[in-house]
């Protein structure tokens, strides 16, 4: 997968891409990212990527230009690749756009800044708008590294075999579960029995349970995507949380997104 981030703040991104799980991912040669600066396509001599808005206003907005000849450099024919605005007016970024992403071989995002860019140059050249939620940045910088790091970890062999994205928030329309760790007991509280015992089904069957549980208490929407085997069903039914869940289906209470 190629990242290919267009910024007028370069420098940004030098020490995110730095650490951890990314900078591994980009020494194995899984992800490539390259980073380029949209001043090296202004048109004029001040190097100029935005100017005042017609029909006046606050702020500054991003010239087309430069944005324009920033993307045709830096698409690559020769991977199917996305074209990808990051803006506060886009579709929300989630999982499950993340999970379609990584099935991309190239991702040009687009990092805005000052009151966002040119329509024109949206209209021609965006195939894809995203939020990464209902708040406003000051520019798209984080907001594509936040994109960045979430499809880079789905991408075949970036985590570690015990670090699997399946299992994970969000993967299967639940919120994961509560996790323990040494001591045993710390500053009174004991960890969950269950889960010291060895007995692995009933410490999957206790996981289940909670994974439930949360969901139906923080995020009971997620709980559309949910889908159960016949055994999750009987153990949910047992402790009383299958009939929550259809309960909110049958009254609409669960959309799915
Ligand atoms: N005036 C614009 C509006 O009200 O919709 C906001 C522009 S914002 C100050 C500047 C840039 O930050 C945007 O062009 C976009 O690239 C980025 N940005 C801000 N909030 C964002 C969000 N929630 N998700 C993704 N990008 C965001």
């Amino acid at each position: 997968m190629l990242f290919s981030v267009l910024t007028i703040f370069p420098d940004f991104f030098h020490s995110p891409l730095r650490e951890g799980i990314v900078r591994r991912a980009q020494q194995d040669g899984r992800i490539e990212i390259g980073i380029h600066d949209i001043r090296d396509y202004a048109v004029d001599r001040h190097r100029m990527t935005d100017d005042r808005p017609f029909g006046g206003g606050e702020g500054m907005v991003m010239k087309p230009e430069p944005l324009a000849a920033c993307v045709r450099a830096a698409v690559r024919p020769d991977r199917a690749g996305r074209v990808i605005l990051l803006s506060p007016k886009g579709e929300r970024f989630t999982q499950a756009r993340a999970e379609r992403l990584a099935g991309y071989g190239q991702l040009v995002l687009i990092c805005g800044r000052y009151e966002g860019v040119d329509e024109r140059f949206r209209d021609r050249y965006v195939e894809e708008e995203l939020s990464i939620g209902d708040y406003v940045l000051t520019g798209g910088e984080l907001a594509a590294l936040v994109v960045i790091d979430a499809v880079c970890r789905l991408l075949p062999g970036v985590l570690g075999c015990g670090d699997s994205a399946a299992n994970d928030s969000f993967s299967r329309g639940l919120l994961k579960h509560a996790q323990y760790t040494r001591p045993r007991v710390f500053e009174g509280m004991e960890a969950p029995e269950v889960l010291l015992s060895g007995d692995h089904a009933a410490i999957d069957r206790y996981r289940l349970v909670e994974s439930v549980r949360l969901t139906l208490e923080r995020r009971p929407e997620l709980l559309a995507l949910a889908r159960f085997s016949p055994a999750e069903e009987k153990i949910l039914r047992r402790e009383g949380l299958y009939g929550q869940i259809e309960a909110l289906t049958r009254r609409g209470s669960i959309d799915a997104d």
